[in-house]
């Protein structure tokens, strides 16, 4: 460029082009002038050639952007060019563009040669688009947010026509009625699914999705999504198989209501879209951190597959690959879209791998905190289990190598059979090895011969007489429960299992035996179930000898307890973590049981957990059934506790089932007491259970408590506080109901009353008939453990 180094014109050429180029092209110098700028200067900015070249640059640009410029080119090194940078400049009618250069400094530092476009147009087009995004994601959160607040307003209608449908279907009808109504049903049902889906998504879309942080079996979650699955699949001769890693942790803390869901539309995404062949679910551990966990869900299926172009979208929502799909199975094109959601929530990312005509994987991985509470059976040893020789039957290869592989887990010499005949010939063969297969798991429906039928081979020769055999099915039929028995199978059990199911179903069945010698003791998800059932839980009692006394039946029964001792620390306590149920006395001090149960139920509004709440009172009194049900109440215990009442009630909740309060409460008994004894000794026993070890420590108890009872009674006396002695009087009423001790406890029930009538006075010449009852009561109740019994 020496030329206009020494201000000569250019030559001809470049002239030419400088002049016809329609993109701005100009020289400027380092005072901050023009030196040269070409005709499209003129065009674009509306200034003739000489204004622009007698003014500083800086005059034509918008304030807010020349010193940014300036840097720009004040840093760019001789010979080096600038990355495209933008500013605002003034024109000659008033109005503003927006200009996008390239620049680069010559050679001698002397010169910027610089290129422009303008840009206005273009910038302005993206921020009309910007803005409209924006109205329109405004309009969209809106839209989700008014939905989320609905929701409550269009369940609880739906709710009413399924349920009066129900109640309506429950009377006299014609066929044709029954037949109509049924229709209404599941109709009615059907959209609540979808409402239900729509309702959903707008809450991940309005970020109003809460997840919950509580205590959760994994496994329990994981199978309660898929055997209902594995039904659907079963019957269209699909195989759904559940795969879990060796240091996949029983219990998380998270929330499992939302992994199941997005479960529940993997797997049953996959069932619906696999004509033949299997869906498998695997779930293993990634990462163990300080207090966090994470996991990795793969969902596999050998499906119809998904086309690439739509893989892209299919997480969005409303996406369903082909129309006439949709038409065929059904759905609303959310439940990924939901899927996704949910998953983001708890800090992981969905993923899917497809290839059309073989399958389909959707993969996520998701973050849980550890459990508060350990397993209620983790440290369970299985030194009954260890090498023990067990022969897996599935046709289904994969099958037989998740079996094997779980059982060599629990320690155990593991084999497997692909059918019928070869797991007889496997038999035979470990027979006249000296070494007898122990333990067979047959596979109910295989082609040829079915597990049953290899049962009864087993059966018919008396060598095998001792073998544990073991059910499986996705599918049971009815009378398959007699067959099993018939054939000697000791337990049936439905697919898919988890390994810590497996484990209980095999130590259960080998603490039965063979069924030969106990009829009937099939072990069944149900007994399974029932000898599991280890419930979370909440005690909501104030009076320590019945705390004690629930405490224990309770961990006999194999569940884990929690203390509170007022509604309060009931109410904070379900706060904190998940219950299955909980027991809540009536009469607590400040909050009662009423109440924090009217409080956990006003929480609980709005979300889909409802934990069963049994109230406990001694004597009901009459409209306490109102009062209960009012408060949110769905069952009763009178106190003091039953074990066979108690075992009723908390198998219902084991089940799944909501107790329901009974009819009718029935009035405390108290008739079979003896006038003049002091105690039931046959009641007591029967509360105890029989274990004198029990008793001793309720009297141990009463002890320690016995003389702060009586002396709470005689400081509410001195005081003349009604309020104060009605509770005493009720606390130590409590007491005495749990040792049968019915004489003192019916003293103790007169002076509750007459304290709540505020009779003080009356009370005050009461107590002491009272207080000689109680000490009677200890010289008696020491006398009896001191005999022992
Ligand atoms: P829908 O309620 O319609 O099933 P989803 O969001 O769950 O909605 O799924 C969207 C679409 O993705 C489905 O309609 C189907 O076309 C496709 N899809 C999902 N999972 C699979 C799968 N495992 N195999 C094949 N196609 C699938």
């Amino acid at each position: 460029m020496s030329e206009v180094e020494h201000g000569h014109r250019p030559n001809a050429d470049l002239t030419d082009f400088f002049d016809a180029e329609l993109g701005m092209l100009c020289i400027r110098d380092t005072d901050g002038f023009f030196r040269r700028v070409n005709p499209a200067f003129q065009t674009v900015l509306g200034y003739a050639e000489e204004e622009l070249l007698q003014q500083p640059i800086r005059s034509f640009m918008h304030t807010e952007d020349v010193t940014r410029t300036e840097a720009i080119l004040a840093g760019l090194a001789p010979g080096s060019s600038a990355p495209t940078f933008e500013d605002r400049w003034r024109c000659a009618d008033g109005s503003w563009k927006t200009l996008a250069w390239s620049a680069s400094r010559s050679e001698d530092g002397e010169y910027v040669y610089a290129i422009a476009r303008d840009v206005t147009a273009a910038r302005k087009a993206e921020a009309d688009l910007r803005r409209a995004m924006e109205v329109s994601e405004e309009a969209n959160t809106a839209k989700s947010e008014f939905l989320a607040n609905m929701s409550h307003e269009i369940r609880t209608p739906m709710n009413g026509i399924i349920g009066m449908t129900e109640l309506t279907l429950d009377t006299n009808l014609t066929d044709q009625q029954r037949e109509y109504l049924e229709m209404v049903q599941s109709s009615a049902g059907a959209l609540l699914d979808i409402i239900n889906s729509i309702l959903d998504f707008s809450k991940i879309e309005a970020g109003k999705l809460e997840l919950d942080r509580i205590d959760f079996t994994l496994w329990e979650t994981v199978t309660g999504a898929l055997k209902p699955l594995a039904l659907t699949g079963r019957n269209k001769g699909v195989e759904l198989l559940y795969d879990e890693g060796p240091d996949v942790p029983e219990r998380l803390r998270g929330d499992p209501g939302r992994l199941r869901q997005a479960l529940i539309n993997l797997v049953g995404n996959a069932v619906k879209f696999t004509e033949s062949g299997f869906v498998r679910l695997t779930v293993h551990r990634v990462r163990s951190t300080g207090d966090r966990i994470r996991l990795r869900f793969e969902v596999a299926d050998t499906g119809i597959g998904i086309p690439p172009e739509k893989l892209e979208h299919i997480f969005g929502s409303f996406n369903q690959v082909d129309g006439s799909m949709t038409r065929r199975f059904g759905g609303t094109g959310l439940g990924l879209a939901i899927t996704a959601g949910i998953v983001d929530m708890m800090g992981g990312e969905i993923a899917v791998q497809s290839e059309v005509g073989h399958g389909s994987i959707f993969a996520f991985e998701a973050d849980f905190d550890h459990a508060l509470q350990p397993p209620p059976r983790a440290s369970q040893p299985t030194a009954e289990l260890e090498g023990l020789r067990v022969l897996a039957v599935d046709d289904h290869e994969a099958n037989r190598r998740i079996l094997a592989e779980f059982t060599r887990r629990m320690g155990m010499r593991a084999e497997s059979a692909s059918s019928g005949q070869e797991a007889l010939e496997v038999i035979a063969q470990a027979q006249e090895d000296g070494d007898p297969i122990q333990l067979a798991l047959l596979d109910c429906h295989m082609p040829g011969m079915g597990g049953f039928e290899v049962a009864e081979r087993i059966r018919e020769d008396p060598r095998h007489e001792n073998m544990l055999m073991v059910a499986f099915t996705a599918a049971g039929q009815p009378g398959d429960g007699a067959r099993c028995e018939e054939l000697g199978i000791s337990s049936y059990l439905l697919k898919p299992l988890a390994p810590v199911e497996l484990r209980d179903a095999l130590l259960l069945t080998l603490e039965k035996g063979p069924v030969s010698d106990a009829r009937g003791q099939l072990v069944t998800r149900h007994s399974l179930r029932e000898a599991r059932l280890a419930l979370n839980v909440l005690l909501a009692e104030d009076n320590r000898v019945n705390q004690r006394l629930a405490v224990h039946i309770l961990e006999r029964f194999g569940h884990t307890v929690h203390i509170a001792r007022t509604g309060q620390e009931a109410i904070d306590a379900v706060e904190h973590e998940h219950f299955d149920v909980i027991l809540m006395d009536i009469q607590m001090p400040e909050v009662d049981g009423i109440e924090a149960t009217r409080q956990i139920r006003a929480r609980e509004d709005g979300s889909e957990r409802r934990v069963p709440i049994v109230a406990m009172t001694a004597h009901a009194m009459v409209g306490d059934r109102e009062r209960f049900i009012e408060a949110g109440m769905d069952d009763y215990l009178s106190k003091p506790i039953s074990r066979d009442r108690l075992r009723e009630v908390l198998r219902g909740v084991g089940r799944g089932g909501t107790p329901t309060l009974p009819a009718q409460i029935p009035e405390a008994e108290s008739d079979e007491w003896v006038d003049g004894e002091t105690f039931s000794t046959d009641r007591l026993l029967e509360q105890a259970d029989g274990d004198m070890e029990l008793v001793r420590t309720l009297v141990e108890v009463f002890d320690d408590d016995r003389p702060g009872l009586l002396r709470e009674i005689e400081d509410a006396l001195d005081a003349s506080d009604a309020e104060a002695l009605e509770r005493a009087a009720h606390t130590i009423k409590g007491a005495l109901g749990v040792f049968a001790a019915e004489p003192a406890r019916r003293r103790a029930e007169r002076l509750e009353h007459m304290a709540r009538d505020r009779r003080v006075e009356a009370c005050r010449q009461q107590y002491p008939a009272l207080k000689r009852a109680v000490l009677g009561l200890h010289a008696a109740l020491h006398d009896f453990v001191g005999r022992g019994g």
